[in-house]
Formats: structure tokens, sequence, C-alpha cells
């Protein structure tokens, strides 16, 4: 690594702080790669890679947000010509659709509207989704005075007793697996398991178990505390060396930072053994609104809307689920970037489905995901025939794509260049460089001229 000496005024960057952290790890070393002799105050001497002296002014940074959300924008554009998801196959939903149906929505008097109002999007709904209106659209037949609320409370006795035993079955699997687990761990998974099976019996609506926060707390549970010890440590640490504060704010500050990227550190944990992934996986089989009907029906008829119109709440979950989001193929928690190539479509469900997993693991996850990518980037391909997206988006982002899966998902992507010579003649007309007739009659009189000039020189 070189070492550079530079100014510091040059160095008004919001992050300074680290800088200084370089600084003094510099200060101790007397590295002969030292440029040149130690100066006065202003000027001390940094270590690092450094990708350009100048800095970036806020300006900068502004700009470059910008230029990430324009793009950001751009690829969301493309949802609105019907491209299916990459993961699931369905056809995604996007922004500008989505507004005219919540404008049709609000002004819908009665819920046999609702659901018409739904049914014109049908083909944009997931089989859970699909299946809920179905389902809806035979009560409203005989009941029509009957809100898509009260539908779903009326099953849902039924629903939460199928959800109620497979919760059990799956809790008694980790019980099971637990015992495994050293003592202290053991406890933990045990006083979380104790909890929730009070939770999914309390009929009481305060008290709603949640799929998410089970996850996270059993992720808690199986990580020992030496270990969280140690991440809180390495936390302060951090900490200490970016900001240089008061010492009043200095002390809550700190703990709110350190608490905060520990539940996050928490999240993303990956070290587990064997039987601990094995809890996992079966605590990731709890079934979710997103792809089991009962799910569906506990969580939305349970749930509490604060005041808002219950009916309209489910109209818009239902296609929201669709809903077009921007995917970072390589997750951003990995280091991904904001890249075009990086960046894909995917909808809502799933990416919120995906967290921070690999691609790989996406398509463990999702078996359906390679036939559905195809697809995908056919769509993509049949656009860019329509002159709607580059060429080069689409093979970067096949190749990262490819990279990431290692081989597994891989378009083919030929298509693109039938229209390739199409495309250049049509450049070449727009572009104002089409010779007219009598410049074409010029340019053969003077090709003539030289054929002849090039033959009698040769007689010479
Ligand atoms: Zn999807």
């Amino acid at each position: 690594m070189k070492i550079f000496q530079i100014n510091l005024l040059k160095f008004n960057t919001p992050n300074s702080g680290q800088k200084i952290d370089n600084v003094s790890r510099c200060e101790n070393s007397s590295s002969p790669l030292m440029m040149s002799p130690r100066l006065e105050k202003d000027t001390v001497t940094f270590s690092g890679r450094i990708p350009s002296i100048v800095t970036p002014t806020m300006e900068d940074l502004i700009n470059r947000t910008k230029a990430v959300d324009v793009l950001r924008y751009n690829i969301l554009r493309l949802a609105k010509h019907d491209v299916p998801c990459p993961v699931c196959g369905g056809l995604m939903f996007d922004s500008e659709k989505s507004v005219t149906f919540d404008k049709k929505l609000l002004q819908c008097k009665n819920p046999t509207e609702i659901l018409k109002c739904i049914e014109v999007y049908s083909k944009y709904l997931h089989p859970v989704e699909s299946e809920i209106l179905k389902m809806m659209k035979q009560d409203n037949l005989y009941h029509p005075e009957r809100t898509l609320f009260e539908m779903l409370k009326r099953r849902l006795p039924r629903a939460e007793k199928r959800i109620v035993q497979h919760q059990s079955k799956i809790f008694s699997n980790i019980g099971l697996l637990s015992r495994k687990l050293p003592e202290e761990m053991r406890l933990n998974v045990q006083n979380l398991l104790n909890d929730s099976f009070d939770r999914i019996l309390d009929p009481r609506e305060t008290s709603r178990f949640s799929r998410q926060i089970f996850i996270y707390k059993l992720k808690n549970a199986i990580i020992p505390d030496t270990e969280k010890n140690k991440l809180r440590e390495k936390l302060k640490i951090e900490f200490i060396s970016k900001h240089s504060m008061s010492e009043e704010n200095f002390e809550s500050n700190m703990a709110s930072y350190v608490e905060t990227k520990l539940k996050v550190a928490i999240s993303l944990w990956k070290v587990y053994t064997s039987n601990q992934m094995a809890i996992l996986t079966e605590a990731y089989k709890l079934s979710k609104a997103y792809n089991n009907v009962d799910a569906f029906i506990v969580k939305y008829a349970k749930r509490d809307y604060k005041g808002a119109d219950p009916d309209y709440k489910i109209a818009t979950r239902m296609l929201n689920n669709s809903l077009a989001t921007v995917e970072h193929v390589v997750a951003q928690s990995n280091r991904g970037t904001t890249e075009p190539k990086n960046l894909s479509l995917e909808c809502a469900a799933c990416n919120n489905g995906r967290g921070n997993d690999s691609i790989l693991k996406q398509i463990e996850d999702n078996p359906n995901m390679p036939v559905n990518y195809r697809r995908f980037m056919k769509r993509l391909c049949d656009l860019h025939l329509q002159n709607i997206v580059e060429k080069s988006y689409i093979t970067q982002l096949n190749k990262t794509y490819k990279r990431q899966s290692c081989g597994i998902l891989d378009a083919d992507l030929s298509i693109m260049n039938k229209r390739s010579n199409k495309k250049q003649k049509i450049l070449y007309i727009q572009s104002g460089i089409t010779p007219t007739k009598a410049e074409r009659r010029q340019a053969r009189k003077m090709k003539l001229k030289l054929k002849a000039h090039k033959n009698n020189r040769n007689k010479i």
C-alpha cells in the first residue's frame, strides 16, 4: 500500500473522521515509502488507497444520488411494458398503473365495485391473491352487502385452525432440534417457543404472532452471548474512531448506534453450525401471507387497521404484492453496486422474500427461477427490438446473473442480433447522412474517373 502526503485542507468531506484514524496509524509507522518529510500543522500523512485526489463536494454527492435515482426510475419504467418477474414469473404491476388503480378504488362505493376494480388487473395478481379474489367473488354473488373484511373474518376460524396446526408442528420440530444445542442456547430457544405458543393460542388481537419477529428472535437465541459481546466491542471501537463529539451526547449516541448495528449484524449473521442451520431452515417453513391463502386470511382478518378503511387496504395489498421494484443482483449488504449491470427488476413479494440472500439461495427457494429468468430476459430482448432498452444493459445484466448463479441463470440473447443491420440502416437515415440522387450520381462519376486514371497510369 502506498503512502501519500496530502494536505488536510483539501479533505473537507463529511466523514473526514475516518481519515484521521488512518493518519494516526501512519504516524506510528516509520515507513520508508514516505514521500516527503513531515510538514507543519495543517499537513498530515495519509495511508490508504485513494480513488482520486479531488474530494467530491456536497454538490457532486447530490448529483451522484440524482443519477442513481434517474437510473432507478428508468429501470422501473420498463415495468410498464408488462415484464414478468425473473423469480416467480408473475407479471409486474408498475407504479403508473398503481396510481390509476388507486384513483378508481377511491371512487368505489360498495364491495361489488371494489371486486370489479381488482378484476380489471387480475392478470397481475399472484396465486394467493387470485385465489382470494376468486373466493371473494363467489361470496359476493350470494351476499353482495358483505365487505371484503367481513368475508375474511368469516373464514378466519377455519384458516386459523389449519395455520396453528402447521405452526405447532414446526415449533415441536425446532424444539427437538434444539436439544443438541449448548444448554444456554437451548433454554433461550425453549423460552421463545413457549412465548410463541402462547401467542398463537391467545385469542386477543393485541398479542399477534409474527413470523418475521420470530425468526429474528430465533437467530438472536442461537448466537452465543460471547460472540455478541465480541461484536459489540468491535462496533464500539468503530463508533469511537468515526465520531468526535462532546462527551454528553457520546454515551447515549454510542449505545443506540451499537444496538441498531448489532441488530443488523444478527439478521445478516451467516456463521452457523449445521444444527443451527437446520433449526433456521425449519423456521423458514412457517407459512406467510405471500405463499399461503390461510396465512393471508389470518393476517388481514386479524389486522388492526387503525381507523383506515379495511377494504381499501386489503384491495391495495392484493396488487401491491406484484408492484415492480428495483433489485440489486448482488445485494448491497454484500457490496453490490448501484451500476446498471447490478440493477434488475423484481416484484415486491420476491424482493422482500429474498432479503440479503445470494442468487444461489434464491434459486434454491424458487426452483422455477431459471425458466422464469429466461422469460424475463426474452421480454427485455423484445423491448430492445422495439428500441426501448439498450442492448448493452441486457448483455451486462445477463453476465452479472450468470456469474452470481454459477451459470445456472443464462439466457439466449441472440434474438437481439437479428435487428442489428436494420438498426444501422435506421440510424443512417435518421442522422441525415443519406446521399441524395445527385450526390450519388456525382460519386459514381468520380469513381469512374478514378478508375480511368488508374488504368492510364498502369499503361504508362
Ligand atoms: Zn416475483
